[in-house]
Formats: structure tokens, sequence, C-alpha cells
């Protein structure tokens, strides 16, 4: 069983105001004793079952800032992976780059060495909305960024983009998708702006002095996306994900698609298919605790949980409604051997408020339903 191999970077340059990822300031990272904790977590990992022995079909460094790590600490990471683990022939090796901490010599070494598809967090375009998102690199940085990549021979590129940030308008939406299909992107992540707990934009929100953009708006400009990105060619094959015909996110597509995944690294979570209906844990959140626990156990888990039929069931449900391909109520009797509409009776009221569409044997988000897909995945847990 071939399974995704996440590494987690939790390094940034500064924390963006409104991250609630676990991410954290540096002005220097302990780079080489961070890939020595993350070298023995895989090695801890790699012996034992479901892991050892099984192919990595994708590989994923996402952060904070994997960008900030110099090539040559990936090339020893990834010969360390190859010892411990095969990696598939045509494995997906995605990194994430941020556009203020890279140059042309560090994407050109970063292809060099075997990574394939690169992911950039650029998210506007605009330098009064870089500014209002706490971004610390220009405009020009992420034109470059992405100029360099292709130079480099990335020839899969993707790039964030965010929507919904106070002070955006539908003009400004227009011109970033506009520029991010003039650099003739692979692929679109597109995120409207959350104002998460424990952030200064929640509290900002809170006290008012941040407005968030009203809510038709936003959903005027999802629908926005939606129409531009497939009018320039792209395939709408998640609610936040568009692609070119080949070029989905292989590494997601597994998460959605309930494959195995290990995660190494501060705060990391993975998830076993091997059990009954899977197994889920979590590591250390601190990078310093990660450390020390990884590099004197080879592992620094905190939390692990065996999911119940219910739990897996309902994960099933919207893992796969979030995926535009929707969820065929036959792949679920297989899986679960219980009937679909027994299970959740409720889907007869969402067919018939036009919420989900039912259509050659499977189930889908309506447009309408893609708008509420967060509330409609409530219902299902
Ligand atoms: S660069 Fe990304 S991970 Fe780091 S703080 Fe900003 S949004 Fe969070």
């Amino acid at each position: 069983m071939p399974f995704s191999l996440y590494i987690h970077l939790p390094y940034c340059l500064v924390k963006c105001p409104y991250c609630d990822f676990n991410a954290y300031a540096a002005k220097s990272w302990p780079e080489e004793q961070y890939m020595e904790a993350l070298a023995a977590e895989l090695r801890h990992y790699a012996s034992q079952p479901p892991w050892a022995g099984q192919p990595i079909a994708t590989i994923y460094f996402g952060g904070g800032t994997p960008s900030l790590f110099a090539p040559q600490s990936f090339a020893r990471f990834l010969a360390r992976v190859g010892e411990l683990a095969p990696i598939a022939e045509d494995a997906e090796i995605t990194l994430e780059a941020d556009p203020a901490t890279v140059t042309r010599e560090k994407l050109s070494g970063y292809r060099a060495l075997g990574i394939n598809r690169l992911s950039v967090g650029v998210q506007s375009f605009h330098p009064q909305l870089l500014k209002t998102l706490g971004r610390i690199h220009t405009p020009e940085d992420a034109h470059d960024t992405l100029t360099w990549a292709r130079a480099a021979g990335f020839t899969n590129l993707s790039m964030d983009v965010i929507f919904a940030v106070p002070g955006q308008t539908m003009t400004m939406l227009t011109d970033d998708l506009t520029l991010a299909h003039d650099h003739a992107l692979e692929h679109l992540s597109t995120y409207s702006l959350t104002y998460e707990e424990h952030t200064p934009f929640f509290a900002m929100r809170k006290k008012g002095t941040l407005r968030p953009v009203e809510e038709d708006e936003e959903v005027a400009m999802y629908s926005l996306i939606q129409e531009r990105c497939v009018a320039a060619g792209y395939r709408h094959y998640e609610i936040s994900s568009f692609a070119r015909p080949g070029f989905s996110a292989r590494h997601n597509a597994n998460y959605w698609n309930g494959t195995s995944y290990l995660s190494l690294g501060a705060g990391a979570h993975s998830f076993s298919a091997a059990s009954e209906w899977g197994t889920r844990w979590s590591n250390e959140r601190l990078p310093r605790r990660y450390m020390e626990k990884a590099l004197a156990h080879g592992n620094a888990t905190t939390t692990s949980e065996t999911l119940t039929q219910a739990q897996a069931m309902g994960e099933f449900v919207f893992l796969n409604l979030r995926q535009l391909h929707g969820l065929a109520p036959a792949a679920f009797v297989e899986r679960f051997q219980v009937d679909f509409a027994e299970q959740f009776p409720h889907v007869t009221d969402l067919l018939a408020e036009g919420l989900l569409i039912a259509d050659s044997g499977r189930i889908t988000l309506s447009p309408q339903g893609l708008l509420l897909a967060d509330t409609l995945f409530a219902s299902f847990v």
C-alpha cells in the first residue's frame, strides 16, 4: 500500500496575523538539528507496519516556510528517506515556497534534487492587500519566484490566492486572477480569509478595528474565481482547488481518499488506514520539545485516536463531497456494509433543497451546496 509522506517545517520569518498554523517567527532556526530530528522520526516509523517496505507515493514539505531551508538540507534528508523507504519513481514531491525567502539559485537547487512541484504562497499581487495580510514579500518577489521557478525547470507550479481580505474589491481579485493566469500555472489553491481564534485578526475583528468583507461579497468573489479559472482552462476539482488537466494535487487527493499518510515534524498529524476504521496521531507542537523527543526516542507523539465506525463514515462522506466528483453511495456500502441513505436520512432533505445533486450513481455538492459546504459537512459528523 503506497503512502504519502508529509514533513512540517515550522519556522517563518514573521508570523502573519491571520495564521493559526503551527508556525513560529524566527530570525534563525536549528536547520541541521531539525532535519536530524525528522530523520530520527522517519527511521522509527520506517521499520514498523504499516509503513515498512511500502512505497512513498507523494512527499510534501509544508509549513511554516519550508523555503527557509537550504537545498542541501533537503538533499540530505531525501537521501535518508531513500535509504529507509522506497520512493516511487513517479513520486510527486512538493515544496511550499514563500516569495520572501527564495532566490534563483535556491529554486534551481530544489529542482535539481528531485523536488518536482512548487506551491508558492503568493496570496495576492496587490501591495495594499499584502500589507493588510502582514506578508513581507512584494508583488515583484511573487512574479520573480514564479518566473525563476519556471526557469529552474518546474513544470508543475501551484499558487495560493486569498480572497475576502478587508479592502479587497472585485477588480483587485480580477487583477490577481489575470496575473496568476498570465504565469500559466498548472494549479491554483484559493482560500477565503478566515478569522481563527487566538490570531491577531480574530482580536481585531472582535474589537471592530478590522471589518470583514460582507458575506454576499465573499460569495461573489468565490463565484468570480470559479468563472475565471474555468474560463482559463482549469478544472475545479475540489472546493478550493483548480488544476489544468493532469495536474490535480496528488498528495492532497490522498488525504481526501483516505490513503495512509505519515507526517513528521512539530505538530504534524498522521493517519493510518491499516486498522479497521483508521488511527490518527499527532506530534508535540513546540519545535524545541519536538526535537528533544524525536532525537531521544524516535517519536514525538502526544495524542492518538482510533476512529470509530461512525467517525470513519462521517469523514468518508465529507472528504468525498469536498471533491467535485463527489461520493458514490455504492462505495460507501462497500466500505461500511451500511446503506448510505439509511445512515444519513437527512440526505433526502439536502437533495430536495438543492444543496446536493444525485446523478449517474454519484452525489455531489450543488453550486449552492458549495457555498454552504462547511455547514453541510458538519451535518455528517
Ligand atoms: S508564512 Fe504561511 S505559515 Fe508562516 S505565518 Fe504566514 S501564513 Fe502562516
